[in-house]
């Protein structure tokens, strides 16, 4: 029997991970991509696996779930460039552990001896890290050892190459708004890049307040600190204030920060939507949505990919050492 020929639209992570886990699968595969894995929005992110201001939500935890334990496998290769970092996460409010703790191992509520007065509680935990741009190299370096093909093109709209293929896989993140999904929006994120430092050990996390996540993610050549998330917000103009703000915030979770050397500022765009679309398109269904995943494509990318899998309902027999 021949294989099933699918064409997956994007390089970004989500792309990447459908590619892979599609040829996994024993799928011809090719990507078309407007933009190679470098130039895209999953490049410039600080790619910690963390459920970013996310209500809970069953169908969330189950991706998420799949991605931990898919990433915490990676991370056994070096050069994954996927790590198992130490994260502690405050939190204003005590609500108990947090909803998705039973997806991070070594999970543990400090003492509140080691927790900053304005802070209620904190939980310390083992989460995967991925240094985004090798992580993306990594990616397309299997994808193509699987037998999968990259093409640079971009595409008009999805629809136009389903002749061309069983399955057509839209992973194009923002840019599937010209397709006609005007539920998709933006939301701004501004990161610093630090010179590493042995004063900043692990990764840190506050992200009550939705507009301004603050986190600290140390990887193995620098450290990146966060944030901003300003919805609809297109400007490109990075201000020395938001720069000092993110450094102040990050500085307030842990004390190293404040004196690290800032390397350089990023910008880039979350494609945000209520939910992410992972779904057959109702009009075509040989077409299928694997787009709008905010801020945790890469928190949701395994799961997603494998969902979008299950709906062509071609049947996964095949793993891989690294993948599963
Ligand atoms: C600064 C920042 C920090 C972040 N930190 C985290 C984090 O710590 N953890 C986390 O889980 N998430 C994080 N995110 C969110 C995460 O980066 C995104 O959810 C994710 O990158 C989206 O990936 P994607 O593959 O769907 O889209 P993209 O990375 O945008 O890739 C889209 C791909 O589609 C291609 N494309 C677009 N239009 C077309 C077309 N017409 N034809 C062909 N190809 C097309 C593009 O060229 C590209 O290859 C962060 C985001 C930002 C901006």
């Amino acid at each position: 029997m021949s294989r099933p020929r699918i064409i997956v639209l994007g390089a970004g992570v989500s792309g990447l991970t459908t590619a892979v886990t599609m040829s996994l699968a024993g799928c011809d595969v090719v990507i078309y991509a407007a933009e190679g894995p470098a130039q895209t929005t999953s490049a410039l992110a600080a790619a910690i696996w963390h459920p970013f201001y996310q209500a809970p939500d069953f169908v969330y935890l189950a991706r998420a779930r799949q991605t931990y334990t898919t990433m915490r496998r990676l991370s056994a290769d070096a050069a994954s460039g996927v790590r198992m970092r130490v994260l502690t996460e405050y939190f204003r409010r005590d609500a108990g552990a947090p909803w998705w703790a039973e997806c991070a191992s070594g999970l543990e509520r400090l003492a509140p001896a080691e927790v900053p007065s304005r802070f209620a509680c904190a939980y310390r935990m083992d989460a995967p890290v991925a240094d985004a741009p090798i992580y993306l190299r990594y990616l397309m370096t299997l994808f193509l050892d699987l037998g999968g093909q990259y093409v640079h093109r971009r595409v008009s709209d999805p629809v136009s190459v389903l002749d061309d293929a069983d399955h057509v896989v839209n992973c194009c993140g923002y840019g599937s708004r010209p397709f006609g999904d005007s539920d998709l929006s933006l939301s701004r994120a501004i990161v610093l890049r630090a010179a590493r430092d042995d004063a900043v050990r692990g990764c840190f996390i506050d992200d009550a307040d939705p507009a301004s996540p603050t986190y600290v993610v140390e990887r193995d050549d620098d450290i990146v600190l966060g944030g901003t998330a300003d919805l609809d917000l297109t400007s490109t103009v990075i201000g020395e204030r938001q720069i000092e703000d993110i450094v102040r915030r990050c500085a307030g979770l842990c004390e190293g920060v404040a004196a690290l050397r800032i390397v350089e500022a990023h910008l880039g765009f979350r494609p945000m939507r209520r939910v992410p679309r992972v779904a057959r398109d109702a009009r075509h269904p040989r077409l299928l949505h694997n787009y709008g995943h905010g801020g945790g494509g890469f928190t949701l990318s395994w799961g997603c990919a494998n969902d979008v899998l299950r709906l062509t309902g071609i049947a996964s027999d095949a793993s891989h050492p690294a993948v599963g």
